[in-house]
């Protein structure tokens, strides 16, 4: 492959022959010069063109096609980015296809469906490479801070053999002569490794197979998680702060003009978060005459109520009733009725949950009967707390839902490269 210098660069590196190499942005062709608007990842240059042989050259050129352009960087009074490429030479590399799918730098905003068709071409937009680039710095700074703090990094399978959370809502699949599911979580397998690892975390997918129709919901979701032993919910709570307050602060200091581009202003939240009962926010909610008793969980429009009469940016909803709550949150001694689960919320939406497990396995099948479930169908988890299991919590961040409050958007499907929801299964 050649040599290139990446266009961002050679923005700055004047008088140099260089080679740059990138996308037709588009072209524009007058009686003596001619203009490329040449692009890659890094950003994009004005080429000038004034020999006529290149100049013929450029008119054959279309949206999109891949060149490659040999010349040096000047300063330039007129260029919008205050320097231009002058050209020694042109080479196509590849010509695109035309018409193209859709019109990439158009005035009108095309369909969010007609850009998932065709995502591979909408990465190329300003709107979405910004989104990425976001989720790329909230992936890399939730690892870095782990990392520093001493978590170890861990895989789960993905092909379950029965439900984890005990629901119904698992896709099927064949494995040979069994019956398999998709993971709806990576529990069971973040406990067994944090019951010997200690502090353990990782990036999975996750499917859940409800008939969602919402801005909010995909069938599939790459969680964002944390396992912790000698730990409660109070402990990863205080990890779960500190982490987002470290993303939200990576996030701004490194996309501003990401950020820009969606016109987004991050709140940085004040540390420590505010915590408010579950049973508090109930009766706020009430007390703002919503229809929402004691037992429910909160739709999404009464979480961002929640965030109107909490008044703060993030915060947790804690001490769940047990019946909102998987079989596996630790039940108050005092009152069974309400467990160790918290809910984090940000900017109006649930971004994570949580609770601290129980680890004994008398009272996990004790659980699991309250729940109508039967206990023999959960013996290899339970049997894994049998032999020296040290207190533990844990939590999940949904990576696309975090995106989504981070970049300011309003369907979760512009947060996941390749969404799948109930009608999408391509590309
Ligand atoms: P919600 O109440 O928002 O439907 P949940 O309570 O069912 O979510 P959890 O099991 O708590 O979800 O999963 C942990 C996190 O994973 C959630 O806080 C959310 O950020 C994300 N998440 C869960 N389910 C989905 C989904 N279907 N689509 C997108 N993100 C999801
Ligand atoms: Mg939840």
């Amino acid at each position: 492959m050649f040599e290139r210098t990446q266009i961002g660069k050679a923005r700055e590196s004047l008088d140099e022959s260089l080679t740059i190499a990138g996308w037709v942005k588009r072209t524009r062709v007058l009686r003596n010069i001619s203009f490329v608007i040449l692009r890659d990842v890094s950003g994009e240059i004005q080429v000038t063109v004034k020999d006529d042989e290149m100049r013929k050259a450029v008119e054959d050129l279309g949206r999109e096609d891949v060149i490659k352009v040999t010349g040096r960087t000047v300063s330039s009074e007129v260029a919008n980015t205050g320097v231009e490429f002058i050209p020694d030479s042109i080479e196509v590399v590849n010509k695109a296809k035309q018409p193209l799918p859709f019109d990439l730098f158009g005035q009108v905003k095309t369909e969010l469906d007609t850009r998932l068709n065709y995502r591979f071409m909408d990465f190329r937009t300003e709107h979405t490479s910004s989104i990425f680039k976001i989720q790329n710095v909230l992936l890399t700074a939730f690892r870095g801070f782990l990392t520093d703090r001493g978590y170890m990094e861990f895989q789960p399978p993905c092909v379950i053999a029965s439900a984890s959370e005990g629901g119904a809502d698992l896709f099927m699949l064949p494995y040979f002569e069994k019956q398999a599911y998709l993971a709806q979580s990576p529990q069971l397998y973040k406990q067994m490794c944090a019951i010997s690892f200690e502090k353990v975390y990782t990036i999975t997918p996750i499917w859940r197979a409800e008939k969602f129709n919402t801005p909010t919901h995909l069938n599939e979701v790459r969680q964002m998680d944390i396992e912790q032993a000698f730990a409660d919910d109070e402990t990863v709570m205080k990890v779960l702060e500190e982490i987002l307050v470290h993303m939200l602060v990576t996030v701004k200091e490194k996309c501003p003009n990401e950020l820009e581009i969606l016109g987004r202003e991050i709140v940085v939240p004040e540390l420590p978060f505010r915590h408010v009962t579950y049973t508090e926010s109930i009766e706020m909610l009430q007390d703002a005459g919503e229809e929402i008793a004691w037992g429910d969980d909160f739709s999404k429009p009464q979480e961002r109520k929640l965030t109107e009469l909490v008044g703060k940016e993030a915060f947790f909803i804690k001490d769940w009733p047990s019946v909102q709550k998987a079989f596996y949150a630790m039940p108050y001694e005092e009152n069974p009725d309400v467990v160790h689960a918290f809910d984090c919320i940000y900017s109006g939406i649930e971004i994570s949950s949580g609770t601290m497990r129980i680890h004994l396995p008398e009272l996990l099948r004790e659980q699991l009967r309250k729940k109508g479930l039967n206990p023999d169908n959960f013996t290899h988890y339970i049997e894994s707390f049998a032999y020296g299991a040290p207190p533990h919590a844990g939590w999940s961040i949904g990576l696309e839902r975090l995106t989504m409050t981070v970049t300011g958007m309003t369907n979760i499907r512009e947060c996941s490269m390749f969404p799948r929801d109930r009608d999408r299964l391509v590309p």
